[in-house]
């Protein structure tokens, strides 16, 4: 399995995070990476770095104001005078009738749905780097590849067309999506993260030719707390085609590998060409993020289960947050994915 890294990824090491009013070190952290480099070494998977993708493979989720907004805020935002190290906003759009603002602080506030995805000196290059080996993965899929796994970081799934959020600045797996539909005329995403992927539905919630599937925490007390809920199903030509399967905190294996199987169900019914898999390890019952309870012996079965569903998949690395047990979550993963997909193979 081809697996994709941007070692320039981890110049993006955001400090802030606002949680409860205390102001918090950010978990999306650039030490991620290495414990997710060691579960790949430990498989003895080697990783390539991707070649640089045009500007127009981001255009397909995301509008060309955000874009420039990403590329252009640190910078406009030193200018100001007193300015943090940090672009973070504190001031939000709410009415109907807002209009799109012109200064830095004001398009901050549009264009962050929160303060957890800071934007630093380099975060821009890091993200254009994240979504390069999410491209190059869906284009080793795209030339015949069976699975390709892209280590993205920042993650991507809380962002939609043009709001970062949640740790995450591009949304890697739209894109590796809006990529697939190029040469398949149906696309599934399924998103594991323990966190709703409301970005990604926010993306392809009127469309019917790409499904959605996210299995997540429920929010009603968890992030992303306004969507993730069951009764949206998608809106238009994309009625139907989104399905949020929320689980309480306290969920072990048993029912999120049910509800595993309920997705692939209704993906299996979709009949996508190619599969995105947002794969997020914060599920993991030692994630400090504590939504759910899932063992490694949990992930591994899962992996299983994808695997056995048989399609070309773009796997995209999510969340996981700092704990010594992410390199063994990753393993967990992609041991039981590649131990089952191995003899799948071989039979055809
Ligand atoms: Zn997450």
């Amino acid at each position: 399995m081809k697996c994709f890294y941007a070692p320039e990824t981890e110049t993006h090491d955001p400090i802030f995070r606002l949680t409860y009013g205390k102001i918090q070190r950010n978990a999306e952290q650039a030490e991620r990476a290495k414990l997710l480099l060691a579960g790949l070494d430990a498989l003895s998977l080697s990783v390539t770095e991707p070649g640089r993708a045009p500007i127009a493979a981001l255009e397909t989720v995301h509008t060309k104001r955000f874009l420039k907004f990403l590329e252009t805020a640190w910078d406009e935002w030193q200018k100001q005078p007193d300015a943090g190290p940090e672009v973070v906003p504190n001031v939000f759009p709410r009415a109907a009738t807002s209009s799109y603002p012109h200064t830095i602080l004001a398009k901050a506030g549009w264009h962050m749905g929160d303060t957890s995805a800071p934007i630093g000196q380099h975060s821009w290059q890091a993200a254009l780097r994240a979504a390069d080996c999410a491209i190059a993965a869906t284009d080793a899929v795209l030339a015949g590849d069976d699975t390709a796994y892209a280590l993205c970081r920042p993650a991507g799934h809380h962002t939609s067309a043009e709001i970062a959020a949640g740790h995450c600045l591009l949304n890697n797996a739209a894109i590796a999506a809006a990529r697939l539909r190029t040469a398949h005329d149906r696309v599934a995403i399924f998103d594991i993260d323990v966190h709703h992927g409301n970005g990604t539905q926010d993306i392809f919630y009127d469309r019917g030719d790409v499904l959605t599937a996210s299995i997540h925490a429920d929010p009603t007390d968890y992030y992303p707390f306004f969507t993730g809920f069951a009764d949206e199903t998608g809106s238009g030509n994309g009625e139907g085609y989104n399905l949020n399967l929320p689980l309480p905190r306290t969920t072990t294996d048993a029912a999120w590998l049910a509800a595993i199987d309920t997705a692939l169900d209704r993906i299996a019914t979709f009949n996508p060409g190619a599969l995105v898999l947002s794969l997020g390890l914060d599920t993991h019952e030692d994630d400090p993020l504590l939504g759910m309870k899932v063992s490694w012996d949990g992930l591994r079965r899962a992996g299983e289960k994808i695997a056995a569903a048989g399609y070309p998949t773009v796997i995209v690395q999510e969340g996981g947050y700092l704990t010594p047990s992410l390199t063994t979550s990753l393993t967990s993963f992609l041991s039981g994915y590649l131990g089952a997909k191995i003899p799948a193979l071989e039979r055809n």
